[in-house]
């Protein structure tokens, strides 16, 4: 008889074929180096021997190009199903870069919800350089089709969002994008990583990671990623890769080609971990609300399954009471950190009202229901009981008197 993981988690897309050899193998051939390295060495020279002026083994200085950076960049494409990869310094670098493709007068339509970085990035400096920026809820496909004007150029969603976990329809907005000749649409594919969502196949011109997350997944890399499939694109990407200058290090580079070794075996026990987590919180008297995308209870569990093959560990529940609750939680769990960022093996939590989204106009963040009993989960690597048990202390801290009906060891057992 099928368990409760098993049925709550049929029906999604079947995984990508050959994903975790092609994270280990490819761009990571022995024959491109004259020692055979197996691993790829961290070559920091920022400089090449040329064998006569201009002619040169594919390398002349480390901004325009690195046998390091090199490696990672093939094999991201392969992992995104992609001809091109491009690193960067960091997510925002490489959104940074993107919005280089565009003019002065040229607009952007960005969907409503999305990471305080990007926001920030768009409303306070790209619209200071002449950019128009429109936000959207783009998960409502109407009201992103009524919103693109002749000025449109780039259409900017983020899926599942940033920290409400609204999950949009990728083909869905493709679809209508492309009947406008001309308008690019980008996705931030940093929450769900390219083993859960793959952005190129679902009809996006760009897909962009902030690698700092699941790519690298080791919370010790800033970095950033464009995959793309069209030749002139890349060639625009690359340009400004170089022109502006936002690189990543050698050592960067060699870590995060690293982590996706692991790729597929972090994210999948990312997913289990979370489940785990998810269906305990949502058994909470002490919490008003849980949104994971793989709950059957989130709005857009269907869709889910339809876009993607699995779901990260990314979680957000409305604890019961006010801030006051919301900050003894969080000062009270031990496994899991207080901390911004996400998508490491480590467990993290946050309150993004006054952290990572406080930057987001007050006005916009309670449209979003951002609001003070908001916390936001990063479930990690870690054994799941201790997971539940942590949560659950830091909840009775929060409301003594009140606990779970659901016992651990029950869950656990339906889980395995
Ligand atoms: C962190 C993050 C970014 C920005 O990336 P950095 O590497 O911090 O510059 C962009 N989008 C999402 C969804 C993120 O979580």
């Amino acid at each position: 008889m099928e368990n409760q993981e098993q049925s709550i988690t049929r029906g999604y897309r079947e995984p990508f074929p050959h994903f975790d050899t092609e994270a280990i193998h490819t761009g990571q051939e022995p024959e491109q180096w004259s020692s055979l390295a197996v691993v790829p060495p961290i070559s920091l020279s920022t400089t090449f021997k040329q064998h006569s002026p201009g002619e040169h083994a594919g390398f002349e200085y480390s901004r325009s190009g690195n046998p390091t950076r090199n490696c990672l960049e093939k094999a991201v494409a392969a992992l995104d199903g992609a001809k091109y990869c491009l690193a960067f310094a960091s997510g925002l670098a490489a959104t940074l870069n993107i919005a280089h493709l565009l003019k002065a007068g040229d607009e952007i339509i960005c969907t409503s919800d999305v990471y305080g970085g990007t926001n920030r990035y768009f409303r306070r400096i790209a619209t200071e350089m002449g950019l128009k920026v429109k936000f959207v809820d783009c998960s409502n496909l109407k009201c992103l089709e009524a919103a693109i004007t002749p000025e449109t150029k780039l259409v900017w969603i983020e899926t599942p969002t940033n920290p409400t976990l609204t999950v949009i329809d990728i083909q869905g907005c493709a679809d209508i994008v492309h009947k406008h000749p001309g308008v690019l649409m980008a996705v931030d594919n940093t929450f769900m990583s390219a083993y859960f969502q793959r952005p190129l196949a679902l009809g996006a011109d760009i897909c962009m990671y902030s690698a700092t997350k699941y790519m690298n997944g080791h919370t010790d890399v800033v970095m950033g990623l464009i995959s793309v499939n069209c030749d002139k694109l890349y060639e625009r990407l690359k340009f400004l890769q170089n022109a502006l200058g936002a690189i990543p290090s050698p050592f960067d580079c060699y870590l995060c080609n690293r982590g996706l070794k692991t790729l597929s075996l972090r994210m999948k026990q990312h997913f289990r971990n979370a489940l785990a987590v998810a269906l305990y919180l949502e058994k909470d008297p002490r919490v008003d609300k849980v949104i994971f995308p793989g709950l059957p209870s989130h709005p857009q569990y269907e869709l889910i399954k339809r876009q993607c093959t699995g779901v990260s560990g990314m979680i957000t529940f409305y604890i019961k009471g006010n801030l006051e609750h919301a900050k003894i939680f969080l000062k009270t769990v031990k496994v899991f950190s207080l901390a911004e960022s996400l998508g490491g093996y480590e467990s993290l939590a946050e309150h993004p009202a006054i952290m990572t989204h406080a930057s987001v106009p007050e006005e916009d963040r309670a449209v979003l229901n951002i609001n003070d009993c908001l916390i936001r989960l990063s479930v990690g690597l870690e054994d799941t009981e201790d997971l539940i048990a942590d949560l659950d202390q830091a909840l009775s801290a929060a409301h003594p008197g009140l606990q779970n009906s659901v016992k651990l060891d029950d869950l656990l057992k339906q889980l395995k």
